[in-house]
């Protein structure tokens, strides 16, 4: 897969408000934040996308969910929080280093815009 921004910081050569970091797994705020706690929480591993992943990344994508529920906790979400998958060009993609938007401290609206 191509590089992307998020790879830079993984390597660290861009800066970034970490709020957890693993040998699997880096989470940090997003510079563009759409409620007043915005996380995106990343694998170290390049994956594009959940369009692209394969039986092998089954262990790592549990290992994401189980990241996103120690950051909410970490952040002090009782009251609640939303995990977005953007997908794909129609899902909202932008950057192609797969990403869960961990968003809380408001209320969220449904349907999604
Ligand atoms: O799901 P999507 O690909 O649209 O989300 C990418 C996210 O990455 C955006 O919310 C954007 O604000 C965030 N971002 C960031 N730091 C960067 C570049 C993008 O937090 N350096």
């Amino acid at each position: 897969m191509t590089e992307t921004i998020f790879s830079k910081i993984i390597r660290k050569e861009i800066p970034a408000d970490i709020v957890y970091e693993d040998d699997l797994v880096l989470a940090f705020r997003d510079v563009n934040p759409q409620a007043p706690v915005h996380i995106l929480i990343i694998p170290k591993r390049p994956i594009v996308s959940i369009a692209e992943v394969t039986p092998a990344d089954t262990e790592l994508l549990g290992y994401l969910l189980l990241t996103v529920a120690r950051v909410a906790a970490q952040e002090g979400l009782e009251e609640g929080y939303r995990i977005v998958i953007n997908t794909g060009k129609d899902g909202g993609q932008t950057v192609f280093h797969l990403h869960l938007h961990l968003l809380g401290q408001r209320m969220m609206t449904w349907p999604p815009g």
